[in-house]
């Protein structure tokens, strides 16, 4: 007969030290995406156990931007679900039962050192240019654990092979084997002492989680051994590297507090999409994925072993494309609140226009204000703007303000005023002042929008309205005049 298959249980596990920066975020989200695709279950665990690195709120945070991108949890600190509870500074009995267990098998004892003395064991080791092992220092008759000391767990040094989903098989040889500390003076359980225990009492099946790790595994198994408990599945992600390929991700590159690119207005299925293809594809060349593809779609041995590069420039054009990817309402209900101050006095439709206009280049919606405030007010005319251009500046002002005259005449002459209609009417302008496009149409540009780029001119001239567009030339030519 077929054993049942166990159910998937993966895990996040940040400690509460800051914000969800892309690295954690990413090894949240294949975490996720395990769960989801086998319809199992994905766990928050708060790994509060160093009270010093601590920060006030960073766990509401974390939960904040987990549910902002959509990596819903089926158990966490908020919810009292049969595994909990689900922050470890809440499960310390349970990591003294386990520790008493490791006393009671000799297979723990109380550090009686002091830190002076534990450096002058480092030191020793240096001095004979060997590694330091805690386990060359064993006391022979150590102290009964009473809470005070720290108690290290008795390690029994041998080689291992085992295999990481994502780095491949994998070995090392008994001299990484050591005596690690598993519960401190302070009463709190160590991450490598407490992560065994939870993962094994919340029945995780995968343990997804970054590089920092996996030094650290071979100890991991001795202790998995001592304590009796199967090894769930592991998977160690790659490190996310800056923009050139070679460094560690650091913030200068643009790597910020995820919450922060959602204020910035990155569509969450943007961010995911774009997290989830740092290191993992489908084989393809795909690079766009939405979430429910993923969920289908990914696969632990489709992430890379190696570095996965982090380009901001890159995210980006994902977003764009997720915005561009939506009907004009849903952007607007998007961007409304991006839009400036000055939209308030429009109505609805005008407003929708203009999200409607700027969609096409939009790259992230707190780009709205800079880039739509032509449509609110009449902006100071800069000269700059034709000067400095490749073509214009070679026209002089009189040749300038006759083709403004002769736009301004031929914009006010349609009729019915739409895009469609100026874009005809603009065109057979072109053949009649025989000028080329980035002559005639920038000249109008510059002119109704005091800006060197914008959206599609007949779209931005529909939107402003015949008014505007003929009051906003007639200023350009009289600049030009003086
Ligand atoms: N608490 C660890 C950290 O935030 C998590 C490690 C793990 O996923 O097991 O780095």
């Amino acid at each position: 007969m077929s054993k049942t298959k166990q159910a998937v249980r993966t895990r996040f596990a940040p400690s509460p030290t800051g914000f969800l920066h892309v690295g954690a975020a990413r090894t949240a989200l294949f975490a996720w995406l395990l769960a989801r695709q086998q319809n199992g279950s994905f766990i928050l665990r708060i790994e509060d156990t160093d009270k010093k690195r601590q920060i006030e709120g960073a766990e509401e945070h974390i939960i904040k931007t987990l549910r902002a991108l959509g990596l819903d949890y089926d158990e966490g600190p908020d919810s009292d679900a049969e595994h909990g509870p689900y922050r470890q500074s809440e499960r310390l009995d349970t990591y003294q039962q386990w520790a008493q267990t490791l006393v009671a098998s000799g297979r723990a004892y109380a550090d009686p050192y002091t830190s002076e003395e534990v450096a002058d064991f480092r030191e020793q080791a240096q001095a004979k240019r060997q590694p330091f092992l805690f386990r060359n220092h064993r006391p022979d008759s150590p102290p009964e654990w009473d809470g005070s000391m720290p108690l290290r767990f008795k390690s029994e040094p041998k080689s291992y092979e085992w295999h990481d989903e994502v780095m491949g098989d994998l070995s090392t040889g008994p001299e990484v084997i050591d005596d690690f500390v598993i519960m401190k003076s302070d009463g709190f359980p160590t991450y490598n002492f407490a992560h065994i225990i939870d993962d094994h009492e919340m029945s995780i099946t995968h343990i997804i989680r970054g590089q920092e790790f996996i030094a650290s595994v071979p100890n991991y198994l001795n202790l998995y051994e001592a304590l009796d408990l199967p090894v769930p599945v592991m998977a160690t992600m790659p490190p996310i590297l800056g923009p050139d390929g070679k460094k560690k991700l650091s913030k200068r590159d643009g790597a910020k507090d995820l919450l922060e690119y959602l204020d910035d207005g990155y569509l969450p299925e943007a961010l995911i999409s774009f997290i989830a293809t740092l290191g993992w594809n489908d084989g393809t060349t795909q690079e766009i994925f939405t979430t429910e593809e993923l969920i289908k779609r990914f696969s632990l041995a489709g992430v890379g072993k190696g570095g996965a590069t982090f380009d901001e420039a890159r995210l980006r054009w994902v977003n764009g494309h997720f915005i561009r990817n939506l009907s004009v309402d849903e952007v607007y209900e998007k961007a409304k609140s991006y839009l400036p101050e000055e939209a308030s006095s429009k109505d609805e439709q005008y407003n929708k226009s203009v999200i409607a206009c700027l969609q096409e280049r939009l790259k992230y919606l707190s780009e709205i204000p800079e880039l739509s405030m032509f449509f609110y007010k009449d902006l100071p005319i800069d000269l700059s703007l034709i000067n400095d251009h490749k073509k214009l500046k070679k026209y002089d002002a009189e040749q300038l303000i006759s083709l403004l005259k002769v736009s301004r005449e031929t914009i006010c002459d349609v009729e019915v005023f739409t895009a469609g209609n100026i874009t005809a009417a603009l065109n057979q302008l072109l053949t009649d002042t025989e000028e080329k496009p980035v002559v005639l149409f920038s000249l109008i540009r510059i002119a109704i929008t005091q800006a060197p780029a914008s959206p599609a001119l007949a779209d931005t001239i529909a939107v402003l309205g015949k008014d505007t567009v003929s009051k906003r030339i007639d200023e350009q030519i009289s600049a030009l005049k003086s």
